[in-house]
């Protein structure tokens, strides 16, 4: 953060980076370090300081291997220290000493020669069997692209496809990295210092890679990258706009800021190439009269993928700007306030653009007569140029897209507190993005695929068999596990459709009732019977009990029980875990009194006790809990759903912790299983279980025979 701030090519901000670099020397990042001193160098670092930035290159220099390298870089040094004349401080001495061991240990390495260690292949590079879609580009061959007036364009499966199987994969047309809410990134609450952190200083700004030692933007204290390439592609591309503007896009919101990004990766040319097409097509519109629904979507001709909007003139669907710019703004619909808002803060931008004289920037064009002060005060005032009028309608028509485009790029994250034994990780929203070919998935409570994501790229895997003719579905976010079908309705409604999905159907139509509520639902307080649902007033089913209490002391009852839990946790995290065990069990007696075992509070704690059992060591008690916990999550989500995949990776490292081998891996197994479907048989979680699975198998037969 510090090295952010900094002016850059200033003394302080060199020290920052030389500081970094001895963190990142004894966390063993060797490579990274070099790149610290480097930068370090670049910067202006002060020349009394350099003897130790020379040693600690050397010293990393070592540790990689690379001997003649070592040598150089203390032979600089010994020159340094000969031109600074003779040194008496005792910080001089240590490094005299130091330099003196390593001279010894280069000469000791010289002489047996150690292999030198090997780069670690790209685990990612190994390949799947994939074969790509003649017409959709990132996409299967067992996909096929459809077109009809009720459901738009859509995707169909083309034959038979099993669970796991990779559909899809696309990097995002753009993407922005979204700050979130600050926490804390450990638990530091003793610290006087303000140890608050965003997702905007842990994830590069352009690739949204985890940052080790982040690349700040020369320009601003926002901007981070993970590696100077970054840096300067993000420059070059996009940042040299947004730099000065960060405070109002920060301000305005992401979307905004998605549909700047969007224009000026387009360029300028393709923005006005399009634009003039969507004012053709406006004229063609106004000529024949409207004649379905979705006139913006109506295909010319229909042979085959041709003619379907967002192809190009080969019946190709690329994931271009062509495509970004066919996705539907639905225009008409909007609420009027709704679009107002928006074109202030398309217009906002303009302006700021304009005022700051980064038109040409905006335009690709270099600025060639130098504006004058004067003329630029004048510009502010006038209206935008024709050109910037062009970007604005574009950005506009982006800014109404993405309320049903939008689509988030979520990571695994750590959460809550804990010792790192037992990593209990969450999807976090960490960017917003357009994807244009996945954005031609219609939504589905009951979805048939799960998404994934790899920094910027999008992975799209069968969550469950598709039978050849039917359509793939993706859950823009109201899934039928987590909310019943009048919630779900009231979200989707954002996107403009009623949803006619089957597990809508059912409960709109027949009398399934929700699982949702089926799962969380009330016992009778004095039978424990279920409790039938009036309007105001709940029911015991048992006739000869006939107990009612009011809808209203129910739910207080359960914000209690809410609160309580929290209180809990707050115990655990000053580490009074025996207190905190105490309350989680009396608030399990008092929940089993009014709750339905499968209550999905039931098992949140359950989970919170599994949680503090292993901060304490005790696995068994831990596993235990969980094992309960898994059960409840099961019947929520079902066997194989993503849910249950995260809930068996934290059994199986507390079975791990616990040495309970033959359990662990047996739970190893079964998550591999479920989470190889969903996330794919790369991914870090999957690496993480076999590397637990590697270390078990490689205990010694005598531990091996206690358990
Ligand atoms: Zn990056
Ligand atoms: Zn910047
Ligand atoms: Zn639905
Ligand atoms: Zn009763």
């Amino acid at each position: 953060q510090a090295a952010a701030h900094e002016a850059p090519d200033s003394p302080d901000v060199s020290i920052c980076f030389a500081n970094r670099s001895a963190a990142l020397f004894h966390l063993g990042h060797f490579e990274v370090c070099l790149e610290d001193i480097a930068r370090a160098e670049s910067h202006g670092y002060p020349d009394r300081l350099l003897p130790k930035i020379l040693l600690r290159k050397a010293e990393c220099l070592l540790c990689l291997g690379r001997l003649q390298d070592a040598a150089n870089a203390l032979s600089a040094l010994e020159n340094k220290i000969a031109v600074d004349g003779i040194m008496t401080n005792p910080a001089h001495q240590t490094l005299l000493k130091k330099l003196s061991q390593l001279k010894i240990k280069i000469h000791e390495k010289e002489s047996c020669p150690q292999p030198a260690r090997e780069a670690c292949g790209d685990i990612q590079s190994k390949s799947e069997f994939w074969e790509e879609n003649d017409s959709i580009s990132g996409a299967s061959s067992s996909l096929s692209l459809n077109f009809d007036m009720k459901r738009g364009r859509h995707l169909v499966a083309r034959q038979d496809i099993q669970p796991g199987q990779n559909l899809l994969k696309e990097e995002a047309f753009v993407s922005v990295l979204c700050p979130g809410e600050g926490f804390l990134l450990q638990d530091s609450s003793e610290t006087p210092w303000d140890t608050r952190v965003t997702n905007a200083d842990l994830y590069c700004h352009r690739c949204l890679r985890q940052l080790l030692a982040s690349v700040p933007c020369r320009g601003c204290s926002y901007a981070k990258y993970c590696s100077q390439n970054c840096a300067d592609v993000a420059w070059e591309q996009y940042h040299r706009t947004e730099c000065s503007l960060g405070a109002l896009l920060l301000t305005l919101g992401v979307f905004c800021h998605v549909t700047l990004r969007t224009v000026l990766l387009a360029g300028f040319a393709e923005v006005n190439r399009l634009v003039e097409w969507s004012h053709d097509g406006d004229k063609d519109f106004h000529n024949h009269e409207a004649r379905c629904e979705h006139p913006s979507e109506a295909p010319h001709c229909r042979a085959g993928t041709r003619g379907i909007p967002g192809c190009n003139v080969n019946g190709q669907y690329q994931s271009s700007y062509q495509a970004v710019f066919n996705l539907l703004p639905h225009a008409e619909k909007h609420s009027p306030e709704h679009k107002f808002l928006c074109l202030l803060s398309v217009v906002a931008v303009c302006k700021q653009l304009q005022e700051a004289g980064l038109e040409a920037a905006v335009l690709n064009r270099e600025s060639s007569e130098k504006t004058s002060k004067q003329e630029m005060c004048e510009k502010t005032w006038s209206e935008l140029s024709p050109e910037l009028k062009i970007m604005a309608e574009a950005m506009l028509r982006h800014m109404l897209q993405l309320q049903c485009n939008a689509q988030a790029i979520t990571v695994m994250q750590e959460s809550g507190s804990g010792d790192g034994t037992v990593v209990n990780k969450k999807p976090v929203r960490l960017a917003t993005a357009f994807f244009p070919v996945l954005s031609l998935l219609n939504h589905s409570c009951c979805p048939n695929i799960s998404v994934s994501f790899s920094g910027t790229a999008a992975t799209v895997r069968a969550s469950q068999p598709i039978p050849s003719g039917q359509e793939i579905f993706h859950c823009y976010g109201p899934h039928r596990c987590r909310m019943k079908v009048a919630e779900r309705q009231e979200l989707l409604s954002q996107y403009f459709f009623e949803c006619r999905c089957q597990a809508c159907l059912d409960e709109l139509e027949s009398d399934v009732r929700s699982v949702v509520s089926v799962r969380n639902s009330f016992r009778c307080p004095s039978c424990q019977a279920s409790m039938q649902v009036g309007e105001d007033m709940l029911c015991c089913s048992n006739e000869a009990c006939a107990v009612s209490v009011s809808r209203e002391s129910l739910s207080r009852r359960l914000q209690d029980l809410q609160q309580q839990i929290k209180k809990a946790l707050e115990l655990l995290k000053d580490r009074k875990a025996d207190q905190a065990i105490k309350l989680l069990l009396k608030c399990q007696m008092d929940a089993g009194n009014f709750l339905s075992p499968e209550h999905l509070l039931m098992g949140e704690m359950e989970d919170h006790l599994a949680q503090v059992y292993a901060t304490l060591g005790k696995w068994r008690e831990a596993a235990r809990h969980l094992q309960r916990s898994i059960e409840i999550v099961e019947v929520h989500h079902g066997p194989s759903s993503v849910e249950i995949g995260h809930e068996l990776f934290k059994l199986a490292q507390i079975l791990f912790n616990g040495f309970a081998v033959s359990e662990a891996l047996s739970t190893i197994q079964r998550a591999e299983e479920i989470l190889s479907v969903h996330c794919g048989p790369w991914s870090t979680q999957i690496q993480e279980l076999q590397e637990m699975k590697t270390c078990l198998l490689e205990l010694p037969r005598s531990v091996l025979q206690r358990t």
